[in-house]
C-alpha cells in the first residue's frame, strides 16, 4: 500500500509541477491538484487516475486551443487561464470523494459516482471551450433568448454535443476500471450530460453576478479584471461559478450512483 500511494503521490506531483510550469495551474492549484490526483491513484488505481488525466489534459488543451478566438469573450466574464485551488476541487473534489469512499469500502457504485462527476466536470469544460467557437447566438437555457457568448447559462447546439463528446470520453475511459463496460459508458454520457445542463441552468439563475460600471461589463467576480470593484447584479451571496461547478459535479456523482 505504501509502494503504491507513493508511486501515486509522484506521478501526481510530477504531473501538478508541469501543470504550474506551463502556467496552467497557480500553485495553490498545483497542491490541490497534486492531492487529488494522489487521491484518486490510492483509492481508484491507474484506470480512475487515466480518466482524471483525460480531463485535465483535453481541458488543458482545448483552453489554449480556443484562447486566441475567445480572448476578449473570457476576459469579460470568468478568471483566466490559470486555474487556483478553488477551481480544480471545483471540477475533482468530488471525484477525488468518490475514490476516498471506494477506498474504505470498494462497491462498484463508487466508480460509476467517479465517472458521473468527472464527465459533468469534462462536459461542462468541453461545452465552455467548444461552445463558445459556435457561430450563431448562444441562447440563455432558461429564457432561450439569445445572449452574449460566454454567459454563464448560455447554450448552443455545438456546447450541447461538445459537452455529449466530453462525457463520453470520461466514460470510455473509465468503463476499463469495470466489468459492465458499455453500462459505465452510457451511464457517464447520461449523467455527465444531467449535471453540465444543471451547471447551465444554475449558472443562468442562481449564480451571483457582478458588473463593473467602468467597464459597462458584466462579470462572475466582486474585482473585475480591470481592477475596479464590481457590484453584485443576481444570485445568492457567494454562490460563485467555483460552487456551481461543485454543486454540478456532486449532482452528476449521485444521479450515476442512482442510475446502476
Ligand atoms: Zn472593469
Amino acid at each position: 500500500m505504501l509502494a503504491r500511494l507513493f508511486l501515486g503521490v509522484l506521478l501526481s506531483t510530477l504531473i501538478a509541477f508541469f501543470a504550474w510550469r506551463r502556467r496552467s495551474l497557480s500553485a495553490s492549484g498545483a497542491l490541490a491538484a497534486a492531492a487529488v490526483g494522489s487521491i484518486i491513484w490510492l483509492g481508484g488505481g491507474p484506470i480512475w487516475f487515466a480518466t482524471l488525466g483525460a480531463f485535465f489534459v483535453t481541458s488543458t488543451a482545448l483552453g489554449h486551443l480556443a484562447a486566441a478566438s475567445k480572448q476578449r469573450t473570457k476576459r469579460e466574464f470568468s478568471k483566466g487561464d490559470t486555474r487556483d485551488h478553488f477551481q480544480v476541487i471545483a471540477n475533482g473534489g468530488v471525484a477525488a470523494l468518490a475514490a476516498a469512499l471506494m477506498y474504505v469500502s470498494a462497491d462498484a457504485r463508487w466508480l460509476y459516482a467517479f465517472a458521473g462527476a468527472l464527465a459533468t466536470a469534462n462536459g461542462d469544460t468541453w461545452a465552455t471551450e467548444l461552445g463558445i467557437l459556435s457561430r450563431g447566438e448562444p441562447r440563455s437555457i432558461l429564457t432561450w433568448k439569445p445572449v452574449a457568448r460566454g454567459t454563464s447559462g448560455a447554450v448552443s447546439p455545438l456546447g450541447l454535443a461538445a459537452t455529449v463528446a466530453g462525457a463520453l470520453l470520461i466514460g470510455t475511459i473509465a468503463s476499463f476500471a469495470s466489468g459492465r463496460p458499455w453500462r459505465v459508458v452510457g451511464v457517464a454520457v447520461l449523467a455527465g450530460t444531467i449535471g453540465s445542463l444543471l451547471d447551465s441552468l444554475l449558472g443562468a439563475t442562481l449564480q451571483e453576478m457582478f458588473y463593473c460600471r467602468g467597464c459597462a461589463r458584466a462579470c462572475e467576480s466582486p474585482q473585475h479584471h480591470c481592477g475596479a470593484a464590481a457590484e453584485r447584479t443576481r444570485g445568492i451571496i457567494g454562490f460563485s461559478n467555483d460552487l456551481v461547478n461543485f454543486t454540478a459535479t456532486l449532482a452528476g456523482a449521485i444521479i450515476a450512483a442512482m442510475l446502476v
